[in-house]
């Protein structure tokens, strides 16, 4: 068998295209296969598909293809443009490719399987050797595509978060489902943090077949931005305020009073942590130095002791007797004499709606964390998103939930 038949085999070529050389560059370590096709050969129509065509003239044409053992591989082809009484001039589609990034079907299959497994775009191309804005073009250009076809017409419940990039800088908004079989699924993601995402959130929902006055359910956190938005924009929701965030303003209340405490109590230096960690992920030590702090009989333990309550209060399964507890939670944290619990009772009482809306929606953004860990993990691999454009198409390639139809012969 000759060495393009070979290799006509393995891609798997059909009638009437054939590979007609095979050259390997030592010093490039490059292989490169040349495609043709007989003179005379007639082409479907691209958009019909149906009419057969003459070539009309040709365009050359170059893809990266999976390496051949550890050396990069192109194909290159003229690729005929016919012309179809209907559509005119086309260029004919080829089996070997689809996107006009400039991969063969393999090679993007190759790609995204292993972005979807983890790497960054920035990782796989320099284990490829290629550019990273060439992946980065590749996946957006599946994504988009699997955007386009997305189906949001069941979405009733709707979770509004924002994670940052760097600490405190450029914000990112994202939009989950958070009911039925595609919860967890990012429904949208842009860049700020303002009441107008929520507008842009439900423009895109609409184009996607999503009915905006089917949202009955919406979890936010307190911030004046999403709650003016989700108002405007979603006018049929009730709000729920995360329990997450909510937990973590009574943290940092409990933290507040430590600090302020600890000027006076030096025994309190050190024990930052013991009071923020959960008690039932103490190690053997912490939980002996915890006894031992227990027994100062310090503001910081009344402090710690409300925030306790309140974790408590979040586990109570009724929808009855919740909106009391949470009540009496508020009265005994204005009279705690804890400047920090009184401005956090304060707070709930002016969101009074929202913060009990959680013991009939039980909706929660928990799985926001989810990104702040891609986040992080991206940082350590050196910066891999570079811009929060490229940040957005992670989050919706690894948590979108989208049908990428990838090619089939690595699906
Ligand atoms: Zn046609």
């Amino acid at each position: 068998m000759q060495i393009e038949e070979l290799f006509r085999i393995a891609l798997g070529l059909e009638s009437p295209w054939r590979v007609a050389r095979v050259q390997f560059t030592e010093e490039a370590q490059r292989l490169e296969l040349w495609l043709d096709f007989p003179a005379g050969s007639r082409f479907a129509c691209p958009e019909c598909g149906q009419r057969l065509c003459g070539a009309y003239d040709t365009t050359e044409r170059t893809w990266r293809h999976l390496n051949f053992f550890q050396h990069a591989t192109l194909l290159h082809a003229r690729l005929p443009r016919v012309e179809c009484p209907e559509h005119g001039v086309k260029i004919v589609a080829v089996p070997w490719a689809r996107s006009q990034v400039g991969f063969t079907l393999l090679m993007e299959a190759y790609i995204l399987l292993l972005v979807q497994s983890g790497m960054t775009p920035r990782q796989v191309a320099r284990l490829i050797g290629e550019h990273d804005t060439r992946i980065w073009r590749l996946v957006r250009h599946y994504v988009e595509e699997a955007r386009a076809r997305a189906d949001f017409s069941a979405v009733r419940s709707v979770g509004v978060d924002e994670t940052s990039r760097a600490r405190g800088h450029d914000y990112i908004t994202v939009f989950l489902d958070l009911e039925g079989a595609e919860r967890g699924r990012v429904l949208y993601a842009c860049e700020g943090k303002e009441a107008d995402t929520v507008r842009q959130f439900a423009e895109d929902f609409v184009a996607h077949g999503g009915v905006v006055e089917q949202v009955s359910e919406v979890c936010a956190d307190m911030s004046r931005a999403y709650i003016k938005g989700v108002a405007e924009n979603l006018p049929q929701a009730a709000l729920t305020f995360d329990r997450f965030h909510i937990m973590k303003l009574v943290n940092e209340a409990v933290d507040e009073v430590r600090r302020q405490e600890a000027a006076e109590r030096p025994e309190l230096k050190g024990t930052r942590y013991l009071w923020l960690k959960n008690p039932e992920n103490f190690t053997a030590h912490q939980e002996a130095q915890f006894e031992q702090v227990k027994r100062l009989r310090c503001r910081t333990q009344r402090a710690w002791f409300l925030k306790s309550v309140l974790q408590d209060i979040y586990r109570w399964e009724s929808r009855e007797n919740g909106a009391k507890l949470m009540k009496a939670w508020c009265a005994w944290a204005t009279h705690s004499r804890l400047a920090p619990m009184v401005e956090v009772s304060r707070t709930l009482r002016r969101h009074w709606a929202g913060v009990v809306r959680w013991f009939e929606s039980r909706i929660t953004n928990g799985i926001v964390e989810a990104f702040n860990g891609l986040i992080q993990a991206a940082k350590r691999r050196a910066r891999g998103f570079r811009t929060t454009a490229n940040l957005v198409t992670m989050i919706y390639l690894l948590f979108g939930k989208l049908d990428l139809n990838i090619p089939a012969p690595l699906r």
